[in-house]
């Protein structure tokens, strides 16, 4: 029997999450997409953890800003993008589509998931039941195409799509209230929609968080997922870019 990762939310910059995956058994510790080191550094250390290894989902500073200042207090391996090794800083271990890292027992798929960027990937946990996917799938929305086109976007969340339903989703950012306000006006019959939307902004107003979220919540009420193709997925998202 090994048992569950233990994931911290780190919260960092205006909206961004850090994630810090801990494996009680190994005693080993992550952290996904280390934006800013101090604040997973502090988080780790409260609990007595030391940070083996960084997870990169993309080059994005306000992921991978903290790599090197994580590595040299903790001694940390830096995994990323295989074809975005020359913009993460520190990248020592290159990962595509098909390879694996590995959290004591836990073994984790590396997705390619092109859109937001290029080389964007996501780290698949399927026996902890736990997707790390940076700013592929957010909750009710999607990352934006600052490299990719459309249809890469599409094709990688569908993909995430099709993981098991219960499956909970460690997006990078809380933009969840914003998603949800153009979810319910692209959507407007959704009654689902309509729920969370209403959930979503008692939960900010008490200062919750809302990620993780799951591939059946997604699914029900993500109007990227909900696009009946490719078209109206491109039309969607670039609607959202100006939505108010
Ligand atoms: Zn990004
Ligand atoms: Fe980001």
């Amino acid at each position: 029997m090994i048992s569950a990762l233990e994931i911290v939310r780190v919260p960092a910059f205006n909206d961004n999450y850090l994630w810090l995956v801990h494996d009680p058994d190994s005693g080993e510790t992550a952290v996904v997409d280390p934006g800013d080191a101090t604040s997973v550094l502090a988080a780790a250390d409260a609990r007595g953890w030391t940070i083996g290894q960084v997870w990169n989902t993309h080059w994005h500073p306000d992921h991978t800003g903290g790599n090197l200042a994580v590595k040299s207090a903790s001694g940390a391996t830096i995994s990323g993008p295989r074809s975005e090794s020359a913009k993460i800083p520190g990248l020592e271990i290159a990962l595509s589509e098909g390879d694996q890292v590995r959290l004591g027992a836990h073994m984790g798929e590396v997705w390619a998931v092109p859109g937001h960027t290029l080389g964007h990937i996501a780290l698949i946990f399927r026996d902890a039941g736990v997707a790390f996917v940076g700013d592929t799938l957010f909750a009710m929305g999607c990352g934006r195409l600052f490299e990719g086109t459309p249809a890469q976007m599409f094709n990688s969340l569908n993909r995430l799509a099709t993981l098991p339903p219960e499956t909970a989703i460690y997006c990078a950012h809380e933009y969840t209230l914003s998603n949800a306000r153009f979810a319910a006006h692209v959507e407007p019959a959704n009654r689902a929609i309509a729920t969370r939307f209403a959930e979503v902004e008692q939960a900010r107003a008490e200062g919750r968080a809302t990620v993780p979220t799951t591939i059946a919540q997604e699914a029900a009420t993500n109007p990227f997922l909900l696009a009946s193709d490719e078209a109206e997925f491109a039309r969607r998202r670039a609607a959202k870019d100006s939505f108010g």
